[in-house]
């Protein structure tokens, strides 16, 4: 059974980083997603790993719609080239449309932005009120910090094991792309307290 994928949000940092795997990643994330046919979702912004991921994915022909709110529009340096640009009131509408509008997500390295987005996807997910798996792209180790401590919110009875499974973790975006089309959506477990 394969998920069918045709949009994918992606949240990442409104920064670039100090190491180069993170805009290399964001680079050969973009131009993927484009040359497999999936239109990127994300955050609009022109700045930081947010911009180059848009530009690689426009650059090899790639659908990308951005998601702004109105007051982030100068700060996150608005893109100006998107396909689609949706301008929204506040961040609220910004992350429950960008979910709304793909079929999977995936979080690369980024700051408290990217992990707002990332659990507030999780946290709705493991409410249903979406049925979307997230993919954690863990470029360079740097989600290793934080799939230690999920184990361990796992393994202390705080997080239960079948929402464990709403994450797909990879080190390069083919492999999660796989996992995100592959991994049935743990949802019949999820519902008999497993
Ligand atoms: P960061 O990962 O902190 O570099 O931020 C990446 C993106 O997350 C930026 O576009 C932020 O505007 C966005 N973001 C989403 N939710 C929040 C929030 N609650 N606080 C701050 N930034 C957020």
């Amino acid at each position: 059974m394969s998920n069918s994928i045709k949009r994918i949000v992606v949240y990442c940092g409104a920064n670039v980083g100090n190491n180069p795997a993170y805009k290399a990643a964001a680079i050969e994330v973009g131009r993927t997603l484009a040359e497999q046919g999936i239109g990127l979702v994300y955050g609009g912004g022109g700045v930081g790993l947010m911009g180059t991921i848009a530009d690689a994915a426009l650059a090899a022909g790639g659908e990308v719609i951005g998601v702004i709110p109105e007051a982030l529009k100068a700060l996150e340096v608005e893109h100006k080239g998107l396909t689609t640009m949706h301008v929204v009131p506040d961040m609220h509408s910004r992350k429950a449309m960008m979910l709304g509008l793909a079929d999977a997500v995936i979080a690369m390295p980024g700051g408290f932005g990217t992990l707002d987005e990332l659990f507030e996807a999780l946290t709705w997910s493991q409410l249903d009120y979406h049925r979307k798996l997230c993919g954690l792209l863990n470029v360079a180790g740097y989600y290793d910090h934080l799939i230690a401590w999920i184990r361990h919110s796992v393994e202390v009875g705080l997080v239960k094991a079948v929402n464990h499974e709403l994450i797909v973790h990879g080190a390069t975006v083919h492999e999660l792309l796989d996992g995100l089309r592959t991994r049935p959506f743990p949802l019949a477990q999820k519902w008999m307290g497993r």
